[in-house]
Protein backbone atom coordinates (compact mmCIF):
# COMPACT_ATOMS: atom_id res chain seq x y z
CA UNK A 1 0.00 0.00 0.00
CA UNK A 2 1.01 3.22 -1.02
CA UNK A 3 2.14 5.42 1.72
CA UNK A 4 0.49 8.89 3.07
CA UNK A 5 2.55 11.91 3.02
CA UNK A 6 2.48 14.05 6.12
CA UNK A 7 4.96 17.22 6.52
CA UNK A 8 5.25 19.83 8.97
CA UNK A 9 4.35 23.17 8.56
CA UNK A 10 6.43 25.88 9.89
CA UNK A 11 5.45 29.25 9.15
CA UNK A 12 7.14 32.35 10.48
CA UNK A 13 10.69 31.60 10.79
CA UNK A 14 13.18 34.52 10.17
CA UNK A 15 16.97 34.79 10.77
CA UNK A 16 16.97 35.53 14.76
CA UNK A 17 13.85 38.00 14.43
CA UNK A 18 10.54 37.23 15.31
CA UNK A 19 8.13 37.97 13.47
CA UNK A 20 5.62 37.42 16.25
CA UNK A 21 6.62 39.63 18.87
CA UNK A 22 6.60 42.28 16.17
CA UNK A 23 2.86 41.96 14.98
CA UNK A 24 1.46 40.74 18.39
CA UNK A 25 -1.55 41.71 19.78
CA UNK A 26 0.25 42.55 23.10
CA UNK A 27 3.83 42.47 23.76
CA UNK A 28 3.35 39.54 26.86
CA UNK A 29 2.54 36.02 26.81
CA UNK A 30 -0.79 34.98 28.32
CA UNK A 31 1.09 34.73 31.66
CA UNK A 32 2.34 37.97 31.43
CA UNK A 33 5.98 37.54 30.64
CA UNK A 34 7.48 39.66 28.04
CA UNK A 35 7.66 38.21 24.14
CA UNK A 36 11.18 37.76 23.34
CA UNK A 37 12.15 39.82 20.35
CA UNK A 38 14.70 37.21 18.76
CA UNK A 39 15.44 33.94 19.00
CA UNK A 40 19.05 32.21 19.36
CA UNK A 41 20.34 30.24 16.95
CA UNK A 42 21.16 27.64 19.46
CA UNK A 43 16.94 26.95 18.94
CA UNK A 44 17.75 26.66 15.40
CA UNK A 45 20.17 23.57 15.87
CA UNK A 46 18.27 22.05 18.39
CA UNK A 47 14.94 21.93 16.20
CA UNK A 48 18.11 20.84 13.27
CA UNK A 49 19.32 17.66 15.40
CA UNK A 50 15.55 16.27 15.79
CA UNK A 51 14.45 16.61 12.44
CA UNK A 52 17.44 15.32 11.54
CA UNK A 53 17.03 12.28 13.87
CA UNK A 54 13.66 11.41 12.96
CA UNK A 55 13.41 12.37 9.15
CA UNK A 56 10.63 14.92 9.45
CA UNK A 57 10.43 17.07 6.56
CA UNK A 58 7.86 19.59 5.27
CA UNK A 59 7.82 23.32 4.77
CA UNK A 60 10.01 26.03 6.52
CA UNK A 61 9.18 29.95 5.32
CA UNK A 62 12.60 32.54 5.57
CA UNK A 63 10.65 35.61 6.08
CA UNK A 64 13.01 38.29 3.36
CA UNK A 65 12.32 41.28 5.15
CA UNK A 66 11.18 40.24 8.76
CA UNK A 67 9.14 42.72 10.74
CA UNK A 68 10.66 45.43 8.69
CA UNK A 69 14.04 45.61 10.15
CA UNK A 70 15.95 46.21 7.16
CA UNK A 71 16.78 42.14 4.40
CA UNK A 72 18.31 39.34 5.43
CA UNK A 73 21.25 39.72 2.81
CA UNK A 74 21.97 43.52 3.56
CA UNK A 75 21.29 43.13 7.44
CA UNK A 76 18.56 43.49 10.24
CA UNK A 77 18.45 46.08 12.22
CA UNK A 78 20.33 45.72 15.73
CA UNK A 79 21.59 42.13 14.72
CA UNK A 80 24.74 40.98 14.05
CA UNK A 81 24.82 39.46 11.08
CA UNK A 82 27.29 37.36 11.36
CA UNK A 83 24.78 35.51 13.83
CA UNK A 84 22.20 36.24 10.74
CA UNK A 85 25.03 34.39 8.14
CA UNK A 86 24.69 31.44 10.46
CA UNK A 87 21.42 31.18 10.58
CA UNK A 88 21.37 31.11 6.93
CA UNK A 89 23.95 28.82 6.35
CA UNK A 90 22.18 26.00 8.85
CA UNK A 91 18.91 25.80 7.01
CA UNK A 92 21.15 25.82 3.85
CA UNK A 93 22.87 22.90 4.97
CA UNK A 94 20.72 21.51 7.97
CA UNK A 95 17.26 22.15 7.32
CA UNK A 96 17.28 21.78 3.04
CA UNK A 97 15.93 19.34 1.48
CA UNK A 98 14.08 17.73 3.90
CA UNK A 99 12.12 21.44 4.33
CA UNK A 100 11.02 23.16 1.27
CA UNK A 101 11.90 26.59 1.64
CA UNK A 102 9.45 29.80 1.01
CA UNK A 103 9.38 33.03 1.59
CA UNK A 104 6.40 34.31 3.78
CA UNK A 105 5.70 37.06 1.67
CA UNK A 106 8.09 40.49 2.28
CA UNK A 107 7.85 41.25 6.19
CA UNK A 108 5.71 38.91 7.97
CA UNK A 109 4.37 42.75 8.78
CA UNK A 110 3.87 46.22 7.52
CA UNK A 111 3.53 45.98 3.07
CA UNK A 112 6.42 47.12 1.74
CA UNK A 113 7.44 50.21 -1.28
CA UNK A 114 9.22 47.55 -3.23
CA UNK A 115 10.95 51.03 -4.79
CA UNK A 116 11.75 52.57 -1.35
CA UNK A 117 12.29 49.50 0.69
CA UNK A 118 10.17 51.04 3.48
CA UNK A 119 7.06 50.21 5.49
CA UNK A 120 3.76 51.56 4.14
CA UNK A 121 0.85 51.77 6.95
CA UNK A 122 -1.02 48.33 6.15
CA UNK A 123 -0.48 44.96 7.60
CA UNK A 124 0.83 42.85 4.39
CA UNK A 125 -2.45 40.81 4.21
CA UNK A 126 -4.33 43.87 4.33
CA UNK A 127 -3.13 45.81 1.76
CA UNK A 128 -2.58 42.63 -0.58
CA UNK A 129 -6.94 42.46 -0.59
CA UNK A 130 -7.06 45.32 -2.96
CA UNK A 131 -4.31 44.28 -5.29
CA UNK A 132 -4.44 42.58 -9.07
CA UNK A 133 -1.92 40.72 -10.68
CA UNK A 134 0.18 44.06 -11.85
CA UNK A 135 1.22 45.08 -7.95
CA UNK A 136 1.43 40.96 -6.64
CA UNK A 137 3.84 40.45 -9.36
CA UNK A 138 6.47 42.45 -8.74
CA UNK A 139 5.50 42.01 -4.53
CA UNK A 140 6.15 38.50 -4.80
CA UNK A 141 8.85 38.80 -7.42
CA UNK A 142 11.08 40.92 -4.96
CA UNK A 143 10.22 38.01 -2.49
CA UNK A 144 12.02 35.59 -4.52
CA UNK A 145 15.05 37.60 -5.53
CA UNK A 146 16.07 38.09 -1.93
CA UNK A 147 15.80 34.76 -1.13
CA UNK A 148 17.40 33.56 -4.37
CA UNK A 149 20.26 36.17 -3.63
CA UNK A 150 20.81 33.99 -0.24
CA UNK A 151 21.35 31.00 -2.25
CA UNK A 152 17.79 28.96 -1.65
CA UNK A 153 16.24 27.20 -4.60
CA UNK A 154 12.74 28.16 -4.09
CA UNK A 155 9.33 26.35 -5.32
CA UNK A 156 6.46 28.38 -3.57
CA UNK A 157 5.12 30.93 -1.27
CA UNK A 158 3.24 30.86 2.38
CA UNK A 159 0.80 33.70 2.57
CA UNK A 160 1.23 35.39 6.05
CA UNK A 161 -2.35 35.13 7.56
CA UNK A 162 -4.41 35.19 4.31
CA UNK A 163 -2.54 37.05 2.37
CA UNK A 164 -3.95 36.97 -1.35
CA UNK A 165 -7.44 35.51 -0.15
CA UNK A 166 -9.59 38.22 -1.20
CA UNK A 167 -8.14 38.02 -4.60
CA UNK A 168 -6.24 34.44 -4.90
CA UNK A 169 -7.34 34.64 -8.98
CA UNK A 170 -5.12 37.17 -9.03
CA UNK A 171 -2.58 35.91 -5.54
CA UNK A 172 -1.74 32.71 -7.92
CA UNK A 173 -1.64 34.05 -11.21
CA UNK A 174 0.72 37.05 -9.84
CA UNK A 175 2.53 33.75 -8.03
CA UNK A 176 3.21 31.66 -11.48
CA UNK A 177 4.62 34.79 -13.48
CA UNK A 178 7.40 35.79 -10.69
CA UNK A 179 8.45 32.22 -10.18
CA UNK A 180 9.19 32.00 -13.55
CA UNK A 181 10.44 35.32 -14.04
CA UNK A 182 12.84 34.72 -10.98
CA UNK A 183 13.79 30.89 -10.97
CA UNK A 184 12.53 29.72 -14.61
CA UNK A 185 10.08 27.27 -12.74
CA UNK A 186 6.88 26.62 -14.48
CA UNK A 187 5.21 24.64 -11.19
CA UNK A 188 5.11 25.92 -8.22
CA UNK A 189 2.93 25.72 -4.79
CA UNK A 190 1.52 27.77 -1.92
CA UNK A 191 -0.21 27.65 1.08
CA UNK A 192 -2.70 29.81 1.89
CA UNK A 193 -6.32 27.55 3.34
CA UNK A 194 -6.66 25.66 6.53
CA UNK A 195 -9.35 22.59 6.09
CA UNK A 196 -9.69 20.38 8.83
CA UNK A 197 -12.07 17.69 9.25
CA UNK A 198 -13.35 17.32 5.82
CA UNK A 199 -14.94 14.18 4.97
CA UNK A 200 -12.73 12.41 2.90
CA UNK A 201 -9.50 13.94 3.53
CA UNK A 202 -8.21 16.90 1.88
CA UNK A 203 -4.99 16.35 -0.84
CA UNK A 204 -3.85 19.75 -2.22
CA UNK A 205 -5.09 20.29 -5.51
CA UNK A 206 -4.14 22.18 -9.02
CA UNK A 207 -5.45 25.74 -8.74
CA UNK A 208 -3.99 27.48 -11.46
CA UNK A 209 -2.63 26.17 -15.22
CA UNK A 210 -1.68 28.70 -18.05
CA UNK A 211 0.11 27.76 -21.00
CA UNK A 212 2.23 24.74 -19.45
CA UNK A 213 2.67 26.89 -16.21
CA UNK A 214 1.02 25.51 -13.25
CA UNK A 215 0.40 26.41 -9.12
CA UNK A 216 -0.49 23.80 -7.08
CA UNK A 217 -2.61 24.76 -3.47
CA UNK A 218 -0.96 23.34 -0.45
CA UNK A 219 -3.69 23.09 2.26
CA UNK A 220 -2.98 22.21 5.94
CA UNK A 221 -4.77 19.74 8.20
CA UNK A 222 -4.21 21.04 11.58
CA UNK A 223 -4.17 23.21 14.41
CA UNK A 224 -1.37 24.53 15.30
CA UNK A 225 -1.26 22.70 18.94
CA UNK A 226 2.75 23.57 19.86
CA UNK A 227 1.24 27.59 20.28
CA UNK A 228 0.27 26.65 23.85
CA UNK A 229 3.77 26.49 25.01
CA UNK A 230 4.89 30.42 24.33
CA UNK A 231 2.39 30.50 27.32
CA UNK A 232 3.78 28.52 29.63
CA UNK A 233 6.81 28.31 32.01
CA UNK A 234 6.27 24.28 32.24
CA UNK A 235 8.92 22.23 31.04
CA UNK A 236 7.94 18.64 32.54
CA UNK A 237 7.76 15.60 30.70
CA UNK A 238 4.02 15.20 31.70
CA UNK A 239 3.41 18.56 29.73
CA UNK A 240 5.56 17.84 27.05
CA UNK A 241 3.51 14.33 26.55
CA UNK A 242 0.19 16.77 26.86
CA UNK A 243 0.98 18.99 24.38
CA UNK A 244 1.92 16.10 22.06
CA UNK A 245 -1.04 14.33 22.62
CA UNK A 246 -3.63 16.86 20.83
CA UNK A 247 -1.58 15.26 17.56
CA UNK A 248 -1.15 11.53 18.29
CA UNK A 249 -1.88 9.78 21.82
CA UNK A 250 0.92 7.61 22.94
CA UNK A 251 -0.87 5.15 22.19
CA UNK A 252 -1.30 6.45 18.84
CA UNK A 253 -5.07 5.99 19.32
CA UNK A 254 -6.15 9.69 19.28
CA UNK A 255 -5.44 13.15 17.96
CA UNK A 256 -5.90 15.21 15.23
CA UNK A 257 -2.84 13.50 13.21
CA UNK A 258 -5.26 9.66 13.60
CA UNK A 259 -8.29 11.80 12.62
CA UNK A 260 -7.06 13.28 9.16
CA UNK A 261 -5.65 10.06 8.29
CA UNK A 262 -8.68 8.12 9.26
CA UNK A 263 -10.75 10.87 7.15
CA UNK A 264 -8.15 10.15 4.05
CA UNK A 265 -6.08 13.25 4.29
CA UNK A 266 -2.68 14.22 2.96
CA UNK A 267 -1.51 15.16 6.66
CA UNK A 268 0.11 18.72 6.64
CA UNK A 269 1.11 19.36 10.44
CA UNK A 270 0.59 23.40 10.61
CA UNK A 271 2.73 25.18 13.74
CA UNK A 272 4.51 28.26 13.83
CA UNK A 273 8.28 28.73 14.59
CA UNK A 274 7.63 30.82 17.68
CA UNK A 275 5.42 28.14 18.98
CA UNK A 276 8.61 25.78 18.58
CA UNK A 277 10.97 28.04 20.64
CA UNK A 278 8.35 28.72 23.31
CA UNK A 279 9.22 32.17 24.05
CA UNK A 280 12.91 30.68 24.29
CA UNK A 281 12.44 28.32 26.13
CA UNK A 282 12.36 25.45 23.03
CA UNK A 283 9.42 23.21 25.00
CA UNK A 284 7.63 23.45 21.34
CA UNK A 285 11.12 21.52 19.90
CA UNK A 286 10.91 18.68 22.25
CA UNK A 287 7.07 18.47 22.26
CA UNK A 288 7.71 17.96 18.16
CA UNK A 289 10.16 15.31 18.92
CA UNK A 290 7.44 13.45 21.58
CA UNK A 291 5.43 13.62 18.22
CA UNK A 292 8.02 12.53 16.00
CA UNK A 293 8.37 9.38 18.05
CA UNK A 294 4.74 7.94 18.40
CA UNK A 295 4.59 8.46 14.68
CA UNK A 296 7.54 6.24 14.24
CA UNK A 297 5.95 4.04 16.78
CA UNK A 298 2.47 3.47 15.55
CA UNK A 299 2.49 4.98 11.88
CA UNK A 300 5.23 3.90 10.17
CA UNK A 301 3.77 1.05 7.88
CA UNK A 302 1.52 3.83 7.24
CA UNK A 303 2.76 7.59 6.51
CA UNK A 304 5.93 9.12 4.85
CA UNK A 305 7.81 12.14 6.05
CA UNK A 306 7.10 14.46 2.81
CA UNK A 307 8.49 17.60 1.62
CA UNK A 308 6.78 20.29 0.17
CA UNK A 309 8.18 20.24 -3.54
CA UNK A 310 7.90 16.48 -3.49
CA UNK A 311 4.00 16.99 -2.67
CA UNK A 312 4.27 19.50 -5.43
CA UNK A 313 5.35 17.02 -7.73
CA UNK A 314 3.52 13.90 -6.68
CA UNK A 315 0.15 16.63 -7.47
CA UNK A 316 1.34 17.91 -10.64
CA UNK A 317 2.36 13.81 -11.92
CA UNK A 318 -1.11 12.60 -10.33
CA UNK A 319 -3.34 12.30 -13.08
CA UNK A 320 -6.50 12.16 -10.33
CA UNK A 321 -5.36 15.43 -8.75
CA UNK A 322 -8.45 17.95 -7.91
CA UNK A 323 -8.40 20.54 -11.14
CA UNK A 324 -10.05 22.78 -8.69
CA UNK A 325 -10.51 23.19 -4.83
CA UNK A 326 -13.48 20.49 -4.98
CA UNK A 327 -16.97 22.50 -4.07
CA UNK A 328 -17.27 20.22 -0.61
CA UNK A 329 -14.34 22.68 0.80
CA UNK A 330 -15.50 25.83 -0.39
CA UNK A 331 -16.58 27.26 2.95
CA UNK A 332 -14.69 25.47 5.77
CA UNK A 333 -11.28 27.03 6.10
CA UNK A 334 -11.15 27.66 9.65
CA UNK A 335 -9.30 31.06 11.19
CA UNK A 336 -6.34 30.19 13.20
ZN1 LIG B 1 2.75 33.38 9.36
Amino acid sequence: MKKIPISLIIDDPAPLVSVYAAHADTPFTKDGRPLIETFPNDLLFRFCDVIEKHGIKGKFSVVPMPANKGDIINGLEGIDQQQVDEWLDCVRTRVTPAFSICPEMLSHNKAVDIETGKALPLREDVWASTQDRTTLTPYITRALEILKEAKFDVHGVISPWYFGKEVEEEYIAALSKAMYDVYGYKNCFYFLHQLRGVPGGVKPWIAYEEDDRCVVSIPGVTRDWFWETIDSTRTDDEFISHVADHYITADGKGGCIIHELELGANLTVCTHWQSLCSNGLGTGIRALEEVAKRVEKHLSDRVEWTSFNELLETTINDKNAYRARPVSMQKIDIEF
